[in-house]
């Protein structure tokens, strides 16, 4: 019989550079984990956070898409046909990108998607893959994706959205209300003009939190109802955000070594 051990992992100041364990161990699993929240949330950051720590890629269906069109491959090919006649990509060719994807031997240990599943739907596709397909010969439980949202309060959102000002020459980025910089519209690091980003103004704002409270929401009720749906708090600084994110993670009981023996 194999042994379990758990990973004693280092909490407050220690997180940012204390992961080496993590990522030198290949013996760890950590399983999907899916992150949702509203544009403004800060998915991408923490998203990065967790790929740093546990070792594991960062997913993204966007990515992903640009990346087959530019390889020229097969799905690839199609995506942009179909883009080409201004048409979306529907969602059964999106499921071969990510399919594809995840059956890379990089996504065994763990991954963490960001921008899938967008509707129900496909969060039921992603289920019976993850089950049928991805972890047919491992442990059960790991199939389970931890489903973790990120929560932030409207008028919050709204200032970190329409507050981001952008360096015209590198693409720094400022908030105005939250990390505004030394001179008005003027960046620290290299002098440019700051500018408001077509995609920050009000109008697109606005327009994008519709788009998700319609879209996304019947998603965070469709894990909520299976009970998988874990809420951390969101207007709270990135820092904290990623300790909340790390014990949801760590607790969730995927994260273990076969032989703690190892490493020395
Ligand atoms: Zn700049």
């Amino acid at each position: 019989m194999v042994r379990h051990d758990f990973l004693v992992v280092p909490r407050g100041g220690e997180l940012k550079s204390g992961f080496g364990r993590w990522v030198e161990d290949t013996s760890r699993s950590i399983g999907p984990i899916i992150l949702l929240g509203p544009p403004g949330a800060g998915k991408g950051t923490q998203a990065k956070r967790i790929a740093e720590r546990y070792g594991i890629p960062q997913i993204s269906t966007g990515d992903l898409l640009r990346e087959n069109v530019q390889r020229g491959t097969e799905l690839g090919a199609q995506a942009k046909e179909i883009m080409a006649r201004g048409e979306l990509v529907p969602d059964e060719l999106m499921y071969d990108m990510v399919a594809q994807r995840l059956r890379q031997v990089d996504c065994e240990p763990g991954f963490i998607l960001d921008g899938f599943p967008r509707t129900p739907a496909q969060a039921g596709w992603l289920d019976a893959f993850l089950e049928n397909e991805f972890f047919e010969n491992s442990d059960r439980d790991r199939c389970v994706p931890i489903v973790i949202r990120i929560g932030v309060d409207y008028n919050e959102l709204l200032c970190r959205l329409t507050g981001r000002r952008t360096c015209l020459a590198s693409g720094h980025i400022y908030n105005v209300y939250f990390q505004p910089p030394r001179v008005a519209d003027t960046c620290d690091v290299d002098g440019s003009k700051l500018v408001i980003r077509n995609d920050d103004s009000e109008e697109v704002i606005g327009e994008r939190l519709k788009a998700y409270e319609l879209q996304t929401q019947p998603v965070v009720d469709y894990y909520e109802r299976k009970g998988r749906l874990v809420s951390v708090n969101g207007d709270l600084p990135a820092d904290q955000v990623a300790e909340q994110i790390f014990r949801v993670i760590e607790s969730h009981g995927a994260v273990e070594v076969k032989d703690a023996s190892h490493g020395g």
